[in-house]
């Protein structure tokens, strides 16, 4: 299918044609790279907007059940959602998160869901931009709701954080200790702690739970882009299906308040510089890893365990190979400095 083709499908929301959009800008032929771009390109020009919202929680705290509850309601709501996946650790056993496909049973065959597994072999680099470009498209075709789901190991979660616009943290009901073993820099990117499987037995701890959350996230500093009482702490049973629309009511006071005070575009415009200097990063990182960069890394490498030279220098050698119009030494000639150090 031509390009052009492919996009006015994504824009009219067929979901056949997201998914192979999807799959097209996973993939890292380089073909494939510039037809995508040419894809997001094509679609760029529509200024729909979804609700991002950034889900984390380790294996077994609920996720794909609150995934299927809470997206079932909206859906059922007359909101189109979409779920994407952000799993970093693809060596992991046991398949990747939403591979599995009992997971989200229903939410799966609603008209208005569309559920996109994560990518296997991808490094977190490659899964932000393939994330990034996947939730354009899922913008462009015109789902209300994008729901991001990610592990929360490693530093998946800030990534999902720098990509949503409202980020949950899913949580187990637990003792006192458990609270420590929540990172700190996770907690100060929540917007909304929810403390699942308040239901049954489990009912009075996750109250508990929640109401350390609530006390713990007092003593965060507040946040410039938080209306009163933000972030908070709440409880919900994703199995029974309860305080859900309580999330939802939540998410929306804080995107309405969001975008009446212009932070909303302010947290996307900052995500976007975000992005274009990672990307650099990453364009950098490979050229690093190119053959000749990687020989050049291996010659230096040795004459640095030996003594024959110096790590700056040795470093300063390697760029100027790599990048002679960036080179330091031509900074220091032009300074005079290159000649007057020993
Ligand atoms: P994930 O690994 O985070 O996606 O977790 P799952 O959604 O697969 O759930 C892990 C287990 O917790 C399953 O056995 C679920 O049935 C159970 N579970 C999920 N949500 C709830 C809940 O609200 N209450 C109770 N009691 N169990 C739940």
């Amino acid at each position: 299918m031509e390009i052009t083709a492919l996009a006015q499908e994504v824009l009219a929301g067929n979901r056949r044609a997201l998914a192979r959009a999807i799959t097209l800008v996973e993939s890292t032929r380089p073909d494939h790279r510039a037809a995508s771009a040419a894809l997001i390109d094509a679609l760029s020009a529509q200024k729909r907007e979804a609700i991002r919202i950034g889900l984390s929680g380790t294996p077994g705290v609920g996720k794909s059940t609150f995934i299927e509850s809470f997206g079932l309601m909206l859906a059922e709501q007359g909101m189109r959602v979409a779920v994407l996946a952000v799993d970093p650790s693809s060596a992991r056993t046991g398949g990747s998160i939403l591979g599995d496909k009992t997971r989200m049973e229903q939410l799966s065959r609603h008209p208005s869901a569309f559920i996109r597994p994560s990518p296997s072999q991808t490094h977190l680099g490659g899964v932000a931009r393939r994330t990034r470009e996947a939730i354009a498209l899922c913008e462009a075709a015109g789902f209300d709701v994008v729901l991001i789901e990610t592990v929360g190991v490693g530093q998946s979660e800030t990534v999902v954080a720098e990509l949503s616009d409202v980020f949950l943290l899913l949580l187990a009901p637990a003792g006192g200790d458990e609270l420590q073993g929540v990172k700190r820099g996770i907690m100060e990117v929540a917007d909304l702690i929810i403390v699942n499987k308040a239901d049954g037995d489990l009912k009075a701890t996750a109250t508990r739970t929640c109401a350390d959350y609530a006390g713990a996230l007092r003593l965060l500093r507040r946040r410039p882009e938080d209306p009163d009482g933000f972030p908070k702490a709440m409880t919900v049973s994703a199995l029974e299906q309860s305080g859900l629309d309580n999330v939802w009511s939540e998410i929306r006071t804080l995107v309405d308040w969001r975008r009446e005070t212009g932070r909303w575009a302010r947290r996307r415009a900052d995500q976007a510089r975000h992005w274009f200097h990672e990307e650099i990063r990453q364009m950098l990182l490979a050229r690093l890893q190119s053959p000749d960069a990687q020989r050049l890394s291996a010659k230096l490498s040795e004459e640095v365990e030996s003594g024959t030279t110096t790590p700056t220098l040795a470093a300063v050698a390697l760029i100027d190979q790599l990048w002679p119009e960036i080179s330091h030494s031509k900074g220091a000639e032009s300074l005079d400095l290159a000649r007057d150090t020993p």
